[in-house]
C-alpha cells in the first residue's frame, strides 16, 4: 500500500508522536510512554527521508573522575560549548533525530548538565538519556534531574570484587546509587562482557531485577582505548547464556556483536548513519564512539558535517 504522507494523516491520529521518515516506513515515537510504532506499508520517498540520525550518543566531555583499567574513553581534555550543544540538539530534532545519549568521560561532571537536559526535555521533542558510573548519583542531584531524562544507564562490570577490581569503587555503594533512581526516572545497566564477568552474569539478573531495572545492556569488551576484545569460547558462551535467558527485565546487547544471536531489529533498512551517529567531546561527528576519525563539526554545519560523513562511508 502506498500513502500520501504529506497530509500528515498519521501524525494528526497521534498527536503526541514524534514522526520520522525513512526506508522501512513511517516511524512513530512517543517519547512519554517510550512507545514506538513502525507503519512499514507506508512507501516514503528517499527525498522525504529524515536526514538526521534516529540516534545520536553525544561525549559532553573527556573528564572522569575514575580510571578504569578497560576504559574506551579518550583522555585528551576537551568538553563540547553549552550554546553548540543546544544548537545541533535543536537542528537534530528538526530533521527528526529521536534521541540523544549523554556520556563522556562522566556526564554528569559536566558543568551544565542539568541545563542542557532542561533544554533537550522542555525546548525539543528529543528523547535524553543519560550512561554515567553511578557514583556521583545523589538525591539532591537526582532532584534537579528529575523530569529532565528520560532514561539513565548505569555502568557495571561484574559483581563484589570484580567489579571492584575494574573501578576502584565500592560495588555495594554502587547499588546503594542505583536504589535512588527508583522512583525518579527509568533506568538500566549496561554490563560489560568478557572472560571475567561472564560468570556473574546469573546474579547480576537477579540484582537488577530486584533493583527495578528495566534493562539490562550487554557490551562485550571490545578492543578500543584500554579495552581487550572479548575472547571466542566467552563470546560463545555469552551467545549461549543469551539464547537460554528467560528472565524478566529486557535483554539488549550492542551492535558490534549480534552476530549469531536472536535479535529484534525493526528498522532493516535504516542503517549505518541514517541509524546512529556519535559526537566526540572535541566535537567530531563519527560512525560510532570506538572509530577515531570523523568529521569535526565546528568546521560546517552539523547537518553538513552528517552528510560529509555519510559521503565518505
Ligand atoms: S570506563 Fe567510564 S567510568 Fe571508567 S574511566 Fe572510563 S569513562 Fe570513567
Amino acid at each position: 500500500m502506498v500513502e500520501d504522507y504529506s497530509n500528515n494523516r498519521y501524525t494528526n491520529s497521534f498527536s503526541n508522536y514524534k514522526s520520522r521518515f525513512g526506508p522501512d516506513g513511517l516511524h512513530l515515537f512517543n517519547r512519554g510512554t517510550g512507545s514506538n510504532i513502525l507503519i512499514d506499508e507506508v512507501v516514503i520517498p528517499v527525498q522525504r527521508w529524515s536526514k538526521a540520525p534516529r540516534q545520536v550518543s553525544i561525549a559532553l566531555t573527556n573528564t572522569c573522575d575514575l580510571s578504569c583499567s578497560h576504559c574506551y574513553a579518550p583522555k585528551q581534555k576537551a568538553i563540547l560549548d553549552f550554546n553548540l550543544l543546544t544548537n545541533w540538539l535543536h537542528i537534530l530534532d528538526i530533521n527528526g533525530c529521536i534521541g540523544v545519549g549523554f556520556g563522556g568521560g562522566e556526564p554528569t561532571l559536566y558543568p551544565r548538565l542539568i541545563e542542557l537536559c532542561e533544554y533537550a526535555v522542555n525546548e525539543t521533542t528529543l528523547v535524553v538519556t543519560m550512561t554515567t558510573h553511578g557514583h556521583r548519583l545523589t538525591d539532591s542531584f537526582l532532584k534537579k534531574l528529575s523530569g529532565k531524562v528520560h532514561f539513565i544507564r548505569v555502568s557495571m562490570d561484574g559483581i563484589g570484587t570484580t567489579y571492584e577490581n575494574y573501578r576502584r569503587r565500592s560495588f555495594n555503594e554502587l547499588i546503594l546509587k542505583i536504589k535512588l533512581l527508583k522512583d525518579i526516572v527509568p533506568f538500566g545497566v549496561n554490563y560489560l562482557v568478557n572472560s571475567a564477568t561472564l560468570d556473574d552474569l546469573n546474579e547480576v539478573v537477579k540484582l537488577v531485577e530486584n533493583i527495578g531495572a528495566s534493562e539490562l545492556l550487554l557490551l562485550p569488551e571490545v578492543s578500543v582505548g584500554r579495552g581487550i576484545s572479548i575472547d571466542e569460547s566467552t563470546e560463545r558462551a555469552m551467545q549461549k547464556w543469551i539464547r537460554d535467558y528467560r528472565g524478566k527485565v529486557r535483554l539488549s546487547i550492542s551492535e558490534t556483536h549480534t552476530d549469531g544471536i536472536p535479535v529484534c531489529e525493526p528498522f532493516e533498512m535504516e542503517n549505518g548513519i541514517s541509524a546512529y551517529a556519535h559526537i566526540d567531546a572535541r566535537g567530531v561527528l563519527k560512525t560510532n564512539s570506538f572509530v577515531q576519525d570523523g568529521v569535526l563539526i565546528n568546521d560546517v554545519e552539523i547537518m553538513d558535517a552528517l552528510q560529509i560523513l555519510r559521503d565518505s562511508n
